[in-house]
């Protein structure tokens, strides 16, 4: 079998979502970037996420009408003011990016499973045994080409400039670049969709119950599905909750039954598919080492959960993950069109880290912060959180109803938005 060399300027790993959009980005500026997928097929995990405005703006600036896309088949939820805000279905949005790509971009069943520096050559490896290759310094795809090493097997080769870790928490690409290890928050987070053939009847409002050490809430992503999530502190009898959709969806139920949750919102609990809850640690990435952090490091560069992983009390991971791309690909865009020169992308790749750098450690920060308050048990804590935070009281139990709470919409908002210019490629 003959041995193929395919030669690209730049490689992103991982069809995420900063993963595709980065990709899309740079496919608007003109620079070809194969995407490396680990999965057959797109990743859905954890169903909905909560698309902020900055995530739409994100979305406009990448232009092809993906963001109308997704306003046309999400719900705006109310009570929102100016703010646009919406429940995005995550395969809706990851499809609207795969279709907007030219075909054959994303190489899925392509898992990176380590990066080796050998010498001024950047050695990929792939679950399947293949191997990607670049040189460090290439001026040109010619030189590329006559100075990669030959490979002892017969495999495929890719050399490459440029590669973007958008590989999520799992982190291949961030440990190369030598960024602290995620830390467990001591949380976890059930997440589940239920589906409405007819309709689920619910106003387009984002719910939120706040109870004793746990935090869940429900949002309509269009007139048929509905996006929940549940997040707690489990114990050390949790494992076989966490095990098994159907002992999580008794808990959660559980749980909301003691706030008094009306039968209509409990229905969409009952009405998942045990099947299809998920449950994850809730992970964050050390907002003090990001400070330092090599977020580029000569060609590679990391965006998305694999720079920012943080825990989900902004709603904002997402929404982030898709600003990085923007600006990652109008800084690459700029350095890589007309031909690559290493010196000029890595200097693109250091403007993207400045850019990204406090953007990622005041997010995680405030996650942080706020969830700890959110799902806080304790006595003094929880009166500051629902007195001054504005919630609502339910039939003796917490929500948010009608609205997210004050609280986190009011700080999720100023994060979002405050003080940053419209992303632009
Ligand atoms: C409970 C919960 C609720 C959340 N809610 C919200 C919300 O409301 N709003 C919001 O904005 N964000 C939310 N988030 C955060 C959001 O889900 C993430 O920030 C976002 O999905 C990150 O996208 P990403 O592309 O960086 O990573 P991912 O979506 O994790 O994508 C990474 C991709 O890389 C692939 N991959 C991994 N390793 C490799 C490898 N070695 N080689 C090749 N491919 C690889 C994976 O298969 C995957 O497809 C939430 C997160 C959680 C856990």
């Amino acid at each position: 079998m003959q041995r193929q060399e395919a030669v690209e300027d730049i490689v992103v790993v991982g069809a995420g979502l900063a993963g595709l959009a980065t990709a899309l980005g740079l496919h608007r500026k003109g620079v070809r970037s194969p995407v490396l997928e680990s999965s057959p097929a797109l990743r859905t995990a954890g169903f909905g996420f909560t698309a902020w405005k900055n995530a739409f703006r994100a979305l406009d600036a990448l232009g092809l009408g993906v963001g109308d896309k997704i306003r046309e088949q999400h719900l705006q939820a109310q009570a929102s003011g100016p703010n646009e805000i919406r429940c995005v279905r995550r395969d809706s949005l990851l499809q609207a990016l795969e279709e907007e790509l030219p075909r054959g971009t994303i190489r899925y069943s392509s898992r990176i499973v380590s990066i080796e520096d050998g010498g001024g050559v950047r050695i990929l490896h792939l679950a399947d045994g293949s191997t990607l290759r670049s040189k460090v310094k290439i001026a040109l795809q010619n030189d590329t080409i006559a100075g990669a090493s030959k490979l002892n097997t017969e495999q495929d080769a890719l050399c490459c400039t440029c590669r973007i870790g958008c590989d999520g928490i799992n982190f291949v690409v961030a440990r190369w670049l030598g960024l602290a290890e995620p830390s467990y928050s001591g949380r976890m987070a059930a997440r589940g969709l239920a589906h409405f053939p007819d309709g689920h009847g619910l106003e387009p409002k984002f719910l939120q119950f706040i109870g004793r050490g746990f935090r869940s809430g429900m949002r309509p992503c269009n007139q048929t599905d509905v996006y929940w999530f549940f997040t707690w502190t489990p114990s050390e009898n949790d494992k076989g909750v966490i095990e098994s959709g159907a002992k999580l969806k008794q808990v959660v139920l559980a749980n909301l039954t003691a706030l008094k949750v009306p039968p209509k919102e409990l229905a969409v609990i009952q009405r998942s598919k045990t099947s299809e809850v998920f449950t994850v640690p809730l992970r964050f990435r050390s907002p003090l080492s990001l400070l330092t952090a090599s977020i580029s490091k000569g060609s590679v560069c990391v965006a998305g959960d694999a720079l920012h992983p943080m825990t989900p009390d902004l709603g904002q991971g997402g929404c982030a993950a898709l600003e990085d791309s923007v600006v990652l690909a109008r800084c690459l865009g700029e350095g890589a069109r007309g031909g690559t020169e290493s010196r000029r992308i890595e200097a693109r790749l250091r403007e993207y880290a400045g850019i990204r750098r406090w953007r990622s450690v005041e997010l995680v920060a405030t996650a942080y912060v706020v969830g700890f308050i959110q799902q806080s048990n304790n006595d003094i804590v929880g009166f500051l959180r629902d007195k001054l935070g504005g919630l609502k009281s339910l039939n003796g139990g917490y929500t948010g109803a009608g609205t997210m709470p004050a609280f986190s919409t009011r700080i999720s908002r100023g994060w979002a938005f405050l003080g940053r210019p419209r992303p632009e490629l």
